[in-house]
């Protein structure tokens, strides 16, 4: 057993049971002052951009946005586990982006506690564990735990805050939960998946802790392939399934009454799913519902 930083011998903490005093009202108008939401999509402005595999297999179907080395609110987290894009004005993620195939399960426990993330500079602020203590949000995981097993690493490598949002627990345990268990059932069956999942904000700001931003909801993309993911691999027959889960207090039952179209989380979010995948295939597979 190699030692761990994280310490596995504790049990794990679930979280204190959100307020459900605090309304989350999913209708809210998202927040249009991202730089990256310009209004449309897939208009090619992320084109300009590096290729999303030449900076890792867990971006092979694109970039989302721009983000990169050295952009306080768009920095860019490269691991061999997964990539992560850091808000650090929210002290949470924009979004994280990880490859699931089989050959991701393993044997390795879970880890117990959660980290601040070296790969960030001193000066750049994130978040830390004591700001999610008795704050009644989960620290929710966007790239979720049980899909890093392989080894103890790689399962440590989710455990870091900046793949963590604050998440009430009736999402992380419930739609979020079944939404990550169906992934990990295709993963099984031998397919070959790319997830991208990320906060999405109201108008309205919430913090917790030191300035931890609440979402509104969260957003999952996740495109279904047969192979080695590739944009080549992605044609109008392709399934994306897409999902915005509420963060709210009072939440139960199938992740698909909240799915949606990929078209619809790039609204919600200014983000280019797909982008290094021509657009003529993105305007079928993100325009339609999958089955
Ligand atoms: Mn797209």
């Amino acid at each position: 057993m190699v030692a761990s930083p994280f310490g596995r011998s504790a049990p794990f903490d679930a979280g204190t049971p959100f307020d459900a005093g605090t309304p989350f009202d999913a209708g809210t108008p998202f927040d249009a002052g991202s730089p990256f939401d310009a209004g449309t999509v897939d208009a090619g402005a992320q084109d300009a951009g590096p290729r999303g595999l030449d900076v890792s297999v867990h971006l092979a179907l694109g970039l989302p946005d721009q983000s990169a080395l050295g952009d306080p609110s768009h920095w860019l987290l490269v691991r061999p586990q997964l990539v992560s894009s850091y808000d650090s004005t929210r002290k949470v993620p924009n979004w994280t982006s990880w490859k699931l195939d089989s050959t991701d399960f393993g044997s390795a426990t879970r880890a117990t506690s959660f980290r601040m993330d070296p790969l960030l500079p001193a000066a750049i602020p994130q978040a830390r564990d004591a700001d999610y203590v008795n704050s009644g949000f989960d620290r929710g995981h966007l790239c979720p735990s049980a899909d890093r097993t392989f080894t103890d690493a790689d399962n440590d490598a989710t455990f870091f805050l900046t793949n963590v949002v604050p998440q009430t627990h009736a999402s992380n345990a419930g739609p979020w939960l079944d939404l990550e268990d169906e992934a990990r059932q295709l993963a099984n069956q031998g397919k070959h998946l790319v997830i991208i999942a990320g906060p999405i904000f109201g108008a309205t700001r919430q913090t917790i802790g030191t300035g931890v931003e609440v979402p509104l909801s969260m957003f999952k993309v996740a495109v279904v392939l047969e192979g080695t993911p590739n944009p080549g691999a992605v044609t109008t027959s392709t399934i994306v399934y897409a999902a915005i889960i509420p963060n709210a207090s009072v939440l139960s039952g199938s992740w698909r009454q909240w799915q949606v179209t990929v078209r619809d989380v790039e609204l919600a979010t200014g983000l280019d799913f797909l982008s290094d995948v021509p657009t003529s295939v993105q305007n079928v597979i993100e325009l339609r519902q999958a089955p």
